[in-house]
């Protein structure tokens, strides 16, 4: 099945759009992938009502985990909170093999697909957009293949290097659900090596990050440990603009943000190095970079981006997940020689196009033209 990421999706309220098409082509059942998000949960659980009310059922199955969030706990029922033992029970669980290609699958062509794919090209059309990958399911399993033949050899070492291409680039497609980590999981079944070994460690977070969040949902936006809901945090508008438009003056900050304004993606260990930085350094409140996160990733996924971000301005950050281990080295600088850095170093985009006559995209933060020659004006 090569279903494209938007097909028949027309824009709307989801308790009005879903029962519309369903009445459209005449369906008694609507079948989805069961959810595990709060917010999904919640929306599922409405459209199922409004199904109900037209006679229709409304059936979710399966995951878009290789094990349902919910299954692997302790032997006395209690979730894992912390990941190691968790991925030790998460193998011993197990999972069903990818499931088969349907034989036949008939693909009906409706008046609201008009509607669908006219939002679409509006979506599209819109200047400034990163270039998106290929979507559809025939495109992932092109990029998997590509990353099995090749990066996978060396993806032990190359993994944390974020100026390699050496990992999958898989996450938007998992997100969207053009390739399961089953698929993925059976690919690698019975390698032992250290390359494959630590692909399936990954997904594993991913799993135990829907795990934690299954068990805590409103982890979703609330701090996941109480200890840390008190902690204070800065307002500094300024400073989260320096962070978002990769202007701090701190380099790899700033390579990375731009990254992710310009591309919609940004390599692991700089979205550690990034979050960490706008949490731990400059003490602002994880909300505030998750909320651009959300934004801006086009693999945006809230179980990763919630429980992988870092909280705190304590001279360790600590990673959301309810084991509370840590990441980062203790600082060596406190938060206000930080900020004051980033504010000496930070040339504003108000600033930079009267004094230099640059014009700077307000959405990438990147140099997109020049109102006049640029000069650097005296007092600088
Ligand atoms: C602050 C922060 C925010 C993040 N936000 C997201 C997000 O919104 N969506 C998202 O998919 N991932 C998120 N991650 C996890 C990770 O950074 C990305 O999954 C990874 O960079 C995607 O690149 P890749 O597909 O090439 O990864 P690969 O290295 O090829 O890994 C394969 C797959 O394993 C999973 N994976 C890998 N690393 C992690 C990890 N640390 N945590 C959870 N799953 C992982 C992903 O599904 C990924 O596609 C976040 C991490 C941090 C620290």
């Amino acid at each position: 099945m090569d279903v494209s990421y938007w097909q028949c999706r027309p824009e709307g309220d989801p308790r009005k759009v879903v029962p519309a098409v369903a009445r459209e082509v005449g369906a008694q059942a609507v079948h989805v992938t069961r959810e595990s998000t709060p917010f999904g949960r919640r929306r599922d659980a409405q459209v199922e009502r409004a199904l109900s009310h037209r006679d229709i059922r409304f059936i979710s199955t399966g995951t878009p985990y290789a094990v349902g969030p919910g299954l692997v706990v302790k032997q006395d029922g209690a979730p894992y909170q912390v990941f190691t033992p968790f991925r030790a029970a998460w193998r011993d669980h197990g999972w069903p093999a990818p499931a088969g290609a349907p034989a036949n699958l008939a693909v009906a062509h409706l008046e609201s697909d008009r509607e669908a794919w006219s939002f679409v090209d509006d979506a599209l059309s819109v200047e400034g957009l990163p270039p998106l990958p290929e979507p559809g399911e025939a495109a992932a399993l092109r990029k998997r293949r590509k990353f099995l033949d090749g990066e996978l050899a060396a993806y032990d070492s190359n993994r944390a290097r974020p100026d390699r291409p050496g990992t999958s680039q898989l996450s938007p497609h998992l997100k969207v659900g053009a390739i399961h980590p089953r698929t993925l999981l059976a690919d690698l079944a019975g390698r032992r090596d250290r390359a494959a070994d630590t692909f399936v460690s990954e997904l594993a977070w991913r799993e135990f990050y829907a795990d934690v969040l299954w068990h805590n949902p409103s982890s979703a936006w609330r701090d996941l440990k109480p200890t840390l809901s008190g902690l204070a945090y800065d307002e500094a508008d300024d400073l989260v603009e320096a962070w978002r438009q990769g202007r701090t003056g701190y380099p790899i900050v700033d390579a990375a943000m731009r990254q992710l304004n310009g591309t919609g993606y940004m390599h692991n260990r700089l979205r550690m190095v990034t979050a960490s930085f706008l949490t731990k350094d400059l003490g602002i409140d994880w909300r505030r970079g998750e909320r651009l996160f959300a934004d801006k990733l086009i693999d945006f996924d809230t179980p990763g981006k919630v429980t992988g971000y870092p909280v705190g301005k304590d001279d360790r950050v600590i990673m959301r997940s309810s084991g509370g281990g840590g990441y980062g080295d203790p600082l060596t600088r406190p938060p206000e020689a930080v900020q004051a850095d980033v504010r000496a170093g930070f040339v504003s985009v108000a600033r930079a196009e009267r004094d230099y006559g640059v014009v700077i995209d307000a959405g990438t933060g990147a140099i997109v033209g020049m109102k006049r020659p640029a000069a650097v004006p005296a007092s600088s």
